[in-house]
Formats: C-alpha cells, sequence, structure tokens
C-alpha cells in the first residue's frame, strides 16, 4: 500500500527552544517581579495579568521532569507515605507533596531553592487543592481558591454570579497580597488574548480530524508545556499557535502525514502514564497514529458543545459581537469560556460519555484506549461509563489499570500485550505489515 507523505514539523526546534528558555527563564521570575504561582489553574490565567506575568508552576516547576522519570517519580512516592500519606489519594497530589518534602519541588539547576509568592486554584476537583494546604503551610504563604460550579448543560446564572463574584474578590485579594494597583486594562487585554488561544487550540485540534493525521498527540502535547506554565493569556503562547496552526495547515493542503504508514487511528482516553513513552513507539509498529482524546483537545481549547456531544471551535467574544473593556466585561468572558466552552469540565460527569463517542467517531479514529487510572479518584468513576457508551456504539476498546504519575502500578509486560492484542483484533500487524 502507497505511504503517505511526511516531513519534519518545521515548528519543532522553535517550540524546543521557547521550552528551554521558558525552563531556564522560570527562576529569574522574582527578580523581575513577577508573581510565582502555586497551583492548577486549568483556564481564565488572564485574571493574574493585572499583577504582573505571572510563572505558573502547576504543580511544581520540577514536576513534569520529575513525573517523566519513574525512579525520581517512585522516590517522591515514597516519602510522601514516610510522612504518612496513603497510595488511597490521589497520585498527583502525592507526587507533588513528595517533591516538596524531598527538597526537588522548586530546587532551579543551579542549585538555589525558591518560594512561590502564593498558591492559587481553579478548583475542578479537591484532591489537588487540598495538596496544596500543604504547600501554603510549608512555604508560610497564602492562598486563594476559585471553586468552579459543577458542569450543567443548561446556562445556569447562579452558577455564573458565583464564579464571576470569586473572581472579583480574587482580584481584590491579589491586590493586597502584591501591595500594588491592579491594572483592569491589562486584564481586558489578557481575556481578549486567552480566547484567541483557547480558540487557537480548537482549530488545530479540528485538523487532526484530517486522514492522515497531520501530528500526533506526543507533538500536540509538548506545546501544552508554554500554556501551563505562562498561561493561554500570554501573546507568546498565542504566537506558538499561530505558527503551528499555519504549519498543519499547509500540511492538511499538501497531504502530509505526521505517520507515512497510517493505517490505524486511535484515541487514548484519559491521560497517559507519564513515565512511560512506549505506546507511541508500539502503535507506530502496528502503522496506528494516536491522535490524542478529549483531555488532550479540551484542556487548552475553547469549544461549543452540541447536544449530541459533539464540539465546534467556539466563537470569540469579539466574533460573537461582544466588546471586552472593562474588568467586568472581561470577567463575563472569563466565566463564558470555564462554563460554557470548556468540554473539559464534562469529563467527570455522565454527559461526557456522549463527547467520547463523538470524539472517536469525528476524529476518524478506529478505537479508543482507555485508562483506568487508579491514581484519579475522578476520572476512575466515569471510566466504565464511558467503556459502555463506546461498546454500544460498536467502536473497539481496549482498557488498562495503572496510574499516570505512579509507575509503581504500572505492569509493561501486561500493557503491551493487551494493546498487541487489540490492534491485532483490529487487523493490524505489527512491523507495518497490514492486512
Ligand atoms: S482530577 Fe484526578 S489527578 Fe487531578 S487532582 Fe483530581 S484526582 Fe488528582
Amino acid at each position: 500500500m502507497a505511504e503517505y507523505p511526511t516531513r519534519p514539523l518545521e515548528s519543532w526546534d522553535k517550540l524546543k527552544e521557547l521550552r528551554r528558555g521558558l525552563f531556564f527563564n522560570m527562576w529569574k521570575a522574582k527578580e523581575e517581579g513577577n508573581p510565582i504561582v502555586q497551583g492548577v489553574i486549568g483556564s481564565s490565567t488572564a485574571i493574574f495579568a493585572g499583577i504582573g506575568e505571572p510563572i505558573l508552576t502547576g504543580l511544581g516547576p520540577n514536576f513534569g521532569r520529575i513525573s517523566r522519570d519513574p525512579k525520581a517519580t517512585i522516590k517522591c512516592h515514597e516519602v510522601t507515605e514516610s510522612k504518612g500519606f496513603k497510595t488511597d489519594i490521589c497520585a498527583t497530589a502525592r507526587l507533588s507533596i513528595g517533591s516538596l518534602y524531598s527538597g526537588t519541588h522548586s530546587l532551579s539547576p543551579t542549585g538555589e531553592e525558591f518560594t512561590p509568592d502564593f498558591c492559587f486554584e481553579i478548583l475542578v476537583c479537591p484532591h489537588q487543592p487540598k495538596a496544596n494546604m500543604i504547600f501554603r503551610d510549608y512555604y508560610d504563604i497564602p492562598y486563594f481558591i476559585v471553586e468552579v460550579p459543577r458542569y450543567s448543560e443548561t446556562p445556569n446564572e447562579h452558577h455564573r454570579k458565583y464564579y464571576i463574584s470569586q473572581l472579583q474578590d480574587a482580584i481584590d485579594w491579589m491586590e493586597k497580597v502584591f501591595g500594588k494597583k491592579y491594572d483592569e486594562e491589562k486584564l481586558v487585554e489578557a481575556t481578549i488574548t486567552e480566547w484567541e488561544t483557547r480558540v487557537l487550540w480548537a482549530k488545530i485540534c479540528m485538523l487532526v480530524k484530517t486522514i492522515p493525521a497531520p501530528i500526533d498527540v506526543t507533538r500536540l502535547f509538548m506545546h501544552t508545556t508554554p500554556l501551563m506554565r505562562m498561561g493561554a493569556h500570554n501573546k507568546v503562547c498565542k504566537h506558538m499557535l499561530e505558527v503551528l496552526h499555519a504549519e498543519l495547515e499547509d500540511r492538511v493542503k499538501d497531504g502530509i502525514a505526521i505517520l507515512a504508514t497510517e493505517r490505524f487511528r486511535l484515541i487514548h482516553d484519559g491521560f497517559a502514564p507519564f513515565y512511560y513513552t512506549g505506546l507511541y513507539r508500539l502503535a507506530r509498529k502496528y502503522d496506528a497514529v494516536v491522535l490524542g482524546g478529549r483531555m488532550y483537545f479540551s484542556s487548552m481549547g475553547a469549544y461549543a458543545v452540541k447536544e449530541d456531544g459533539s464540539w465546534e471551535v467556539a466563537k470569540t467574544p469579539k466574533e460573537r459581537g461582544i466588546e471586552i473593556k472593562t474588568r467586568d466585561d472581561a470577567l463575563e468572558a472569563l466565566a463564558d469560556m470555564q462554563l460554557i466552552y470548556y468540554p473539559f469540565s464534562r469529563i467527570y460527569t455522565p454527559v461526557g460519555n456522549k463527547d467520547v463517542v463523538k470524539v472517536v467517531e469525528d476524529w476518524h479514529a478506529d478505537g479508543a484506549i482507555l485508562h483506568i487510572d487508579q491514581g484519579c479518584r475522578w476520572t476512575t468513576t466515569t471510566i466504565f461509563g464511558v467503556r459502555d457508551a463506546l461498546r454500544e456504539k460498536g467502536i473497539p476498546t481496549v482498557t488498562y489499570q495503572s496510574n499516570a504519575y505512579d509507575p509503581r502500578y504500572f505492569n509493561e509486560a501486561e500493557f503491551e500485550n493487551r494493546i498487541d492484542t487489540f490492534l491485532e483484533n483490529m487487523g493490524a500487524k505489527k512491523a507495518g505489515a497490514t492486512t
């Protein structure tokens, strides 16, 4: 069978440079008077723009590197357990707590340790914010939580008012913590940019629907680090996605594949183990490309969700005729983004099952790999509903039990065996010889 033309991603080197620069500059944030924020903040990062250009350390500046290193990860978990925390709490929380107590959480490459200025959470799941209480006490820093109301399929005015009132409080709180006036013009500008960036991410993910796929999940996901560290409201992130979007449009136009031998297309639901990259290599041996999944596509994007669970690229406020000129306008637009145009919030609800079916269908996937992630207390509650919804539609699925952040729960041989069987049952043959 003929192969698709392929070529390397031209923007790849620029992305690597950006990621490297970001990592090294992160440690200078304090000298430059910019806030360092500890906590998981999925959207509404524009809220920080009024006090500076934040560094969002997420679960920690070294968290990504630790989670990719099985030895370092296991060491952190053992430290956490030695402090009396049990393995029945979220593995992400355990890993970040372990990095804190083992002294690696905020250790720079040159050996200095920095202290975050404050903890901040846009709370979707309660586990990580609980862990941040430990960070708050350890560093003796203030902590603010914005609670995201439970996802509602129909617009809920109480939820909206509640979310906006918390963002209003957060601004007043940051003014006090930083002892400086909050710049509302910067908030307005950042909100417009955050919307544009998230719409761009959605457009990029839509291009992945193309056969052959112009990019796969590993390369796509690498672009999320700058978004998580600087926030989608940062113009550097918007530019990064403009460049990627333009390149992918060209690849689609020219029929350029990320995998020359693409015969099978797979969706992965849940985050795959971060310390193991073998899935993508294994899939390639069967001429299969792993496209991504609803978490990868939704976490950084803005989509309009339809009744049947399918997603369309959201229109920006400007495209919907809404002008953002004031602090109140900006907070309204951020509430829209979080409460209406962010299907990531549907993952933990039964309506999210419809989304997975539509992601598989709309991205022209042949099957779905489902992670029963024992470390994530929330996704495990819905994963079997997802499996059933896919099976009802006759979509091939395979499940595996593991833990995205704790390698002690991952059995590589068993996992590879399951994926081998799954792909062979779909008619794939190893090492490129397809039926
Ligand atoms: S969503 Fe899962 S991994 Fe994330 S904080 Fe909650 S339990 Fe932990």
